[in-house]
C-alpha cells in the first residue's frame, strides 16, 4: 500500500500464532496497511528472525515476536507489555488466530486433546482480550478479530472439540463487542472455510496417496465437499478482511461471525 492509503498507520497490533499460515498473513496485512506488528507462535529461532526482518523491511513497520503459549494465561496476558516494550506503542489491535485441530469420534476423543484445543483455540481467546482491554477502554479505541471459522457456525462429524470452541469463540465475540461498543471498541470473527496454507497443500499430496485418486479429486470430492465454490479461500484473502475490520471503514461491524467460505455456511 502507498504511504498515504495506509489505514493502520500508528496502530499497534497483536496477532497469535503469526509464523505460519492465516496469522502470517494477516501479520503481513496488517503491516502493509501501516500498523506495527507483535508476532507470535512457535518455529525454528531463524525462521522467525527471518520473517520478523522481512516483514519489518518490506513494509517499513516495527515487527518483533514473542514466544507465549497460548495455552498458558499468564505468558498470554504478559503479551500486551511486551509488545509495549518491544514496539513502542500500546495495543490497538489484537487478532486472536492461534489454533489446532485434532479429528476422532467423540468416544475415542483424548482428553488431552480436548483440553489442548479449548485451551489454545477459545480460553486463549478470553486471556487475551481480557489482557488487551483495560488499555483499549481507556485510549477509547480497540479492534478484536477473533479467527474462528466455518465450524463456529455449523458442525462436522469427528471434530467435537474444534467446533465447541469455534462456536464458543463465535459468542465470546458477541459478549465482548456488547461490552466494548460504547468505548470505541469492537469485536468481530471471521469464519473461514478451508483456508489454502502450508498444512493443507501437505495435506493433499497425502490425501491423494492415501486414497488413490489425483490432486484435483482430493480437493474437490474431500476437502471442499462441504463448499459450494470448490476453491481454498487465500490467506490473502483473510488479511484483507481483516484489514477493513481494524480499519476506518470497518466501524459498524461490531459482533458479526463473517464466513468467508465460498458457500458452506450458505446451505
Ligand atoms: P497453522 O498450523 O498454519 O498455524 C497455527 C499457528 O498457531 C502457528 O503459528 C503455530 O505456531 C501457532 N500455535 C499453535 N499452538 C500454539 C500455542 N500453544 N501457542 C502459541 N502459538 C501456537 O494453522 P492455520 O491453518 O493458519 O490456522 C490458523 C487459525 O485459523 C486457527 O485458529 C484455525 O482454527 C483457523 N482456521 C483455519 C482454517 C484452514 O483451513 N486452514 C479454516 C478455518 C479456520
Amino acid at each position: 500500500m502507498s504511504e498515504s492509503t495506509r489505514p493502520l498507520a500508528g496502530r499497534t497490533a497483536i496477532v497469535t500464532g503469526s509464523t505460519s499460515g492465516i496469522g502470517l498473513g494477516i501479520a503481513r496485512a496488517l503491516a502493509d496497511a501501516g500498523a506495527d506488528v507483535l508476532l507470535n507462535g512457535f518455529g525454528d529461532a531463524s525462521m522467525i528472525a527471518a520473517l520478523t526482518a522481512e516483514i519489518a523491511g518490506a513494509h517499513g513497520v516495527k515487527v518483533a515476536h514473542c514466544p507465549a503459549d497460548m495455552t498458558k494465561p499468564d505468558e498470554i496476558a504478559g503479551m500486551i507489555p511486551f509488545a509495549e516494550q518491544a514496539l513502542g506503542g500500546q495495543v490497538d489491535i489484537l487478532v486472536n488466530n492461534a489454533g489446532i485441530q485434532h479429528v476422532a469420534p467423540i468416544d475415542e476423543f483424548p482428553i488431552a486433546k480436548w483440553d489442548a484445543i479449548i485451551a489454545i483455540n477459545l480460553s486463549a481467546v478470553f486471556h487475551a482480550t481480557r489482557a488487551a482491554l483495560p488499555g483499549m477502554k481507556a485510549r477509547k479505541w480497540g479492534r478484536i478479530v477473533n479467527i474462528a471459522s466455518a465450524h463456529g457456525l455449523v458442525a462436522s462429524p469427528f471434530k467435537s472439540a474444534y467446533v465447541a470452541a469455534k462456536h464458543g469463540v463465535v459468542g465470546f465475540t458477541k459478549t465482548t463487542a456488547l461490552e466494548g461498543a460504547e468505548l470505541g471498541i469492537t469485536a468481530n470473527a471471521i469464519c473461514p472455510g478451508y483456508v489454502w496454507t502450508p498444512l493443507v497443500e501437505k495435506q493433499i499430496d497425502d490425501q491423494a496417496r492415501t486414497h488413490g485418486i489425483d490432486r484435483e479429486s482430493v480437493i474437490r470430492d474431500v476437502m471442499l465437499e462441504p463448499q459450494a465454490a470448490k476453491r481454498f479461500t487465500t490467506v490473502e484473502e483473510i488479511g484483507a478482511l481483516a484489514v477493513l475490520l481494524c480499519g476506518p471503514n470497518g466501524q459498524s461491524f461490531n459482533g458479526a461471525a463473517l464466513p468467508i467460505d465460498n458457500g458452506w455456511t450458505a446451505r
